[in-house]
């Protein structure tokens, strides 16, 4: 913990996990909630439409849409894609396809790694692995 500098105006806060100070967040979750509430009445709307009507950016959208913060219903507008096979998704990053193999690859992948610690005792393989 400790005291930062907000990412968004800079100013000196107490941090608790957030980037933001408790006024930008609060301007932030409003942003949100806005958004939230446009799609909600509308939902065949555009990301652009939103962002127009809600003056919401279009890239603050994505994000909500990315963190999984924002649910679209079936036929919506409001589409990402997988950024791995590119097929439409309604929120998050990856398709469930995807997901299940990205998380499958990720633990092989860890295992792999954590091989030739195992077999060699030195402790010089820590500092290799630091360097890389
Ligand atoms: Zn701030
Ligand atoms: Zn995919």
């Amino acid at each position: 913990m400790g005291v930062r500098n907000c990412n968004k105006c800079g100013k000196i806060y107490n941090y608790d996990g957030f980037p933001y100070c408790s006024r930008c967040r609060r301007e932030e979750e409003e942003l949100f909630q806005k958004v939230k509430a446009y799609i909600y009445n509308n939902p065949d709307a555009t990301i652009q439409e939103v962002s127009e009507e809600t003056e919401v950016s279009t890239k603050k959208i994505l994000n909500y849409l990315r963190q999984g913060r924002l649910e679209v219903k079936d036929g919506s507008n409001l589409i990402l894609d997988c950024e791995r096979c590119g097929q439409a998704i309604k929120t998050g990053r990856f398709c469930n396809k995807c997901a299940y193999e990205l998380g499958r690859e990720l633990v092989g992948a860890i295992k792999n790694d954590n091989k030739p610690f195992r077999t060699k005792k030195t402790g010089r393989n820590m500092n290799v692995k630091d360097r890389r």
